[in-house]
């Protein structure tokens, strides 16, 4: 009984919470910007991670970048989608996460960011932590904490 409860207030791990990398869309660095633009396209994701050839995290590329970077003084000049690379465009200032860090370093960094990448200390991509990831946490801590009832239902 004792260790059910340690085991409802233990603060969930990082490498616990993440999307695995296999699970996780990404493009290489060195990709048309057309591609990555399919790829975004294709998942209905905003934004997804991207990697170099050895796996190692190098930024995220979005759809609103892409946009930014195509858009012209009065029109989208669509030829810059296959002229110019992920690597031009992506923004490689973000934060990351490691496996053992925990769920609250993981929310500190997802109030600015839908979703946050995890590294490992080489450097290498092993996921993602998202918004939804952490809501679903609150959301069934809650419920079996206050044993709350949603009228919803
Ligand atoms: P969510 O919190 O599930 O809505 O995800 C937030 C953001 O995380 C999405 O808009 C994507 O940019 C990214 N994301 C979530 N799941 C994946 C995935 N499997 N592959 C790539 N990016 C993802």
């Amino acid at each position: 009984m004792i260790s059910l409860e340690k085991e409802a207030l233990r603060i969930p791990l990082v490498s616990e919470l993440m999307i695995p990398s296999e699970k996780v869309a990404h493009v290489q660095i060195g990709n048309p910007l057309e591609h990555a633009l399919l790829v975004l396209v294709k998942s209905g994701y905003s934004a997804v991670p991207v990697l170099d050839p050895t796996y190692q995290f190098q930024g995220v590329i979005s759809k609103t970048k892409i946009l930014e970077e195509t858009l012209g003084i009065e029109e989208f000049e669509l030829n810059r989608l296959s002229e110019m690379t992920v690597k031009e465009v992506m923004d490689n200032e973000v934060p990351c996460l490691q496996p053992g860090d925990n769920m609250i370093d993981a929310m500190h960094k997802l109030i600015d960011f839908p979703f946050v990448c995890v590294t490992n200390e080489e450097g290498e991509f092993d996921g993602i932590v998202t918004r939804r990831t952490i809501l679903k946490q609150f959301s069934k801590h809650y419920h079996e904490t206050f044993k709350y009832n949603d009228k919803s239902k």
